[in-house]
């Protein structure tokens, strides 16, 4: 197994809603709301990663992002 020291953080790139700049943000920073670098208009907190969700969060969630989501349902039974 190797380790990649040296190798930089992932990261995203968001468009600005404002200025269409791409912004860099690091993958731990994902889902969480920034300023872009350009306009310092708000970014959207986008989620790159699944987000688990349950019938108490899902609705809330939903409700409050600002992207397209892409759903997958599924039950125990
Ligand atoms: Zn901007």
């Amino acid at each position: 197994m190797s380790i990649n020291r040296g190798e930089p953080m992932p990261s995203y790139l968001i468009t600005c809603p404002s200025c269409n700049t791409e912004n860099r943000v690091a993958a731990d920073k994902e889902g969480m709301s920034g300023r872009c670098g350009t306009c310092h208009a708000k970014l959207p907190a986008l989620h790159i990663q699944p987000v688990p969700l349950t019938e108490h969060t899902f609705d809330n969630f939903v409700r409050n992002y600002d992207a397209p989501i892409l759903a997958e349902f599924w039950a125990p039974w």
